[in-house]
């Protein structure tokens, strides 16, 4: 082992991969095993490893203006063109975009940008922002206390309570329904304890509604049709602001252009977006807001001097120019069109394992899915604990397939959006095999 303390990993396992190059949607290791990466990364290599267009933009870049910041005036091209072709693209009214790093850091942008405007037009008491349960935004302090998942709290003493940040239902339907509810039952049921949480609150208090369009790493948790236009109903009633969160449901990855358009989501007043906004090629990140609250907060910034809120590497130009590049290629290549095709093929695939008898629920849309698996396929009664779905990780691994756990016993496909359909087939073999392994294991340990 080296000095690294690993993110995200128990901190006592021992067992590593050393990846050593990728090239399109494979990745090989120290030993000169391939393997399809089924995860794009960490959902973010969309246009997957080795692109030579990605390389040269950033070796241009880096030997033109290398780095340049933002603060008090300063800017670049780059950045700018960046910023009107990424507008352009999203279902945000003339949305303003501030450049982060990591999905974490806007998330925290975009906490400070709320406050920032509320105490700008007079409402400083509008600041808790309404969460869900499963829900994941990040790690970072404040972006942990947006997300909904016990490993991001405990031992952490998370979340800060000062926050304001308040909790309601997944909209997970396999998982949360109540005996005998009916889909629309289920809705009818948890929107219901989203407007009874807001009349407790007080809606005055309440600056925004958080959601994923579609979570990622908590499942890949579809919500039933209906959900979200019901959930929109409710915030326009109050007054409350909707905050999609597109780390991972932004640019192509739901079969759509974002999640919003996928889930149905109309014009979104706050959009987070990182990992695909660069193909990963660089880290960057994007908080945008809607105009209408950016316009209110110039006049505070003015009397203040300054609106105090910027990282070293906001709008980092190399960062800046594979992200502009990443968009230029999505749109002449057609990306997001293709890869709602092949996404489509990928869920048809995947449905077949729905038989299958460790398979609770297949679900998904466009090139992200899960496999949730179950201890009793009738009653979807659960593992009990994590290890199967790590197990099943390391089986896929073991036949050349990288995906990922997700929340203890389901596994987590997101292809890089360039996979063909040859590429699902050999995901969906391996996977097969792997799954094989698994309920081998479960069998042996008497688990089922
Ligand atoms: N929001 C969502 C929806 C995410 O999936 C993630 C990361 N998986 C984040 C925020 C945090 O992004 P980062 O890891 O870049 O800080």
């Amino acid at each position: 082992m080296s000095a690294i303390i690993y993110p995200t990993t128990n901190l006592k396992a021992t067992e590593t991969l050393t990846l050593e190059r990728g090239d399109g949607v494979y990745v090989y290791d120290n030993n000169g095993n391939k393997y399809l990466e089924g995860l794009a990364g960490l959902w973010c290599t969309s246009l997957g490893y080795n692109n030579r267009e990605l390389i040269e933009t950033v070796n241009e870049q880096l030997s033109t203006l290398c780095y340049s910041h933002m603060f008090g005036g300063k800017t670049h091209q780059v950045g700018m063109d960046l910023s009107d072709k990424l507008s352009a693209m999203l279902p945000v009214n003339n949305g303003k975009i501030f450049f982060g790093n990591s999905g974490s850091d806007a998330n925290d942008s975009h906490i400070k940008m709320l406050r920032y405007y509320f105490n700008a037009i007079g409402k400083p008491e509008k600041r808790k922002i309404i969460s869900r349960e499963r829900a994941y935004h990040g790690v970072t302090v404040a972006s942990a206390a947006l997300t909904g998942l016990a490993p991001n709290h405990e031992h952490f003493d998370l979340p800060f309570e000062a926050l304001g940040i308040l909790r309601t239902d997944a909209p997970h339907y396999y998982r949360g329904a109540l005996k005998g509810e009916s889909e629309v039952q289920f809705v009818e049921r948890i929107t219901h304890n989203l407007e009874q949480l807001i009349l407790k609150e007080g809606p005055e208090t309440i600056a925004a509604f958080i959601a994923e369009p579609i979570t990622g790493a908590s499942g890949v948790i579809v919500p039933p049709k209906g959900y979200y236009e019901k959930v929109q109903a409710i915030l326009n009633k109050y007054d409350i602001l909707f905050w999609a969160d597109e780390v991972i449901t932004g640019f192509g990855r739901t079969g759509n252009d974002f999640g919003s358009t996928t889930m149905n989501i109309q014009s979104p007043d706050l959009m987070t977006l990182a990992k695909q906004l660069s193909s990963a090629y660089m880290p960057i990140s994007a908080a945008v807001i809607k105009g209408d609250m950016y316009e209110a907060m110039i006049e505070p910034s003015s009397q203040v001097g300054v609106f105090g809120h910027g990282y070293t590497y906001s709008g980092h130009p190399t960062a800046a120019a594979v992200a502009l590049k990443t968009l230029e290629i999505y749109e002449r290549d057609n990306v997001f069109e293709k890869a709602a095709d092949v996404g489509e093929y990928l869920q048809r695939r995947l449905a077949e394992f729905r038989d299958h008898p460790l398979v609770g629920e297949v679900r998904g849309a466009g090139l992200l899915a899960a496999v949730e698996f179950v201890a009793n396929k009738s009653t979807g009664e659960a593992f009990n604990g994590g290890a199967i779905g790590a197990y099943a990780q390391q089986a896929c691994q073991k036949h050349g397939l990288i995906t990922r756990s997700v929340a203890g016993s389901s596994l987590a496909f997101c292809p890089p959006l360039i996979i063909t359909l040859e590429q699902v087939d050999e995901l969906i073999e391996k996977f097969s095999k792997g799954l094989q392994d698994t309920l081998d294991y479960v069998v042996r340990e008497n688990l089922i």
